[in-house]
């Protein structure tokens, strides 16, 4: 298992770790700042140095046994197991994410269907929703927007399987229905708006979102809508 420094700590940019092992030349180290894809957010890219050195990783994902792979550009030099190196994320554009992520989340609450996908990047995000209704694109932004401004803290904590038993009614609160069978899960709430289990880099507050534009509504078939955000 690799440290998930960015789960309690989505504002951390950079960490120091040790190089516990590769798997097929990507790092696995034993902690990290770097998100690996997941949830419809795209996997950290940035640097690794170590001796003078300097590494691009060009993307992050899940290896097996909950290990974290920091995939290498093919030109770069390796470190090695044992090594110390310094991780620094390509902030920017992580920071985009959870911005774009911490906006799907409003989305998600102002329409209030079953969301069926949805994918994040820093230039544009889409949500699909189970409706047939037609969207009123001008309301939509207009109510998150609200949300935008009233500046809604956002925080996480972490609840049991046995927990989250014992109280049906927190369930029945959530916009989305837990997993079970993992023994804890992740809670993200944004204050008086949205709860629901969710293991993503969010914001601290929604005022961070900063403007945004709702795109294109697609239709996707007869129960579904595709809803795409931009921010400006
Ligand atoms: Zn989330």
């Amino acid at each position: 298992m690799s440290e998930e420094l960015f789960r309690e700590d989505s504002y951390l940019r950079e960490c120091d770790a040790t190089v516990v092992g590769m798997d097929a030349g990507a790092i696995i180290l034993d902690q990290t700042v770097f998100y690996p894809q997941g949830g419809g957010q795209p996997g950290d890219i940035g640097t690794l140095t170590w001796n003078g050195k300097t590494a691009n990783v060009v993307d992050t994902r899940y290896g097996e046994h909950g290990t974290i792979l920091h995939l290498l550009e093919e030109a770069s030099p390796c470190p090695a197991v044992g090594d110390n190196v310094h991780a620094a994320l390509d902030w920017e554009r992580r920071y985009r994410h959870m911005r774009m992520h911490t906006a799907m989340h409003l989305l998600g609450a102002v329409l209030q269907y079953g969301v069926t996908g949805g994918n994040i990047s820093a230039e544009k995000s889409r949500l699909d929703f189970d409706m047939e209704d037609s969207v009123d694109k001008e309301a939509v932004a207009a109510a998150v927007q609200k949300l935008v401004v009233e500046d809604h803290a956002v925080s996480h904590r972490w609840i049991t399987d046995a927990e989250l038993d014992a109280q049906p009614s927190l369930v029945r609160t959530m916009s989305v229905q837990p997993p079970r069978g993992k023994g804890r899960i992740r809670l993200l709430e944004i204050e008086g708006v949205d709860l629901q289990p969710c293991g993503g880099t969010h914001l601290r507050s929604t005022g961070e979102v900063g403007q945004l534009r709702i795109g294109k509504v697609e239709k996707k078939g007869r129960r579904n809508r595709r809803v795409n955000i931009h921010l400006d």
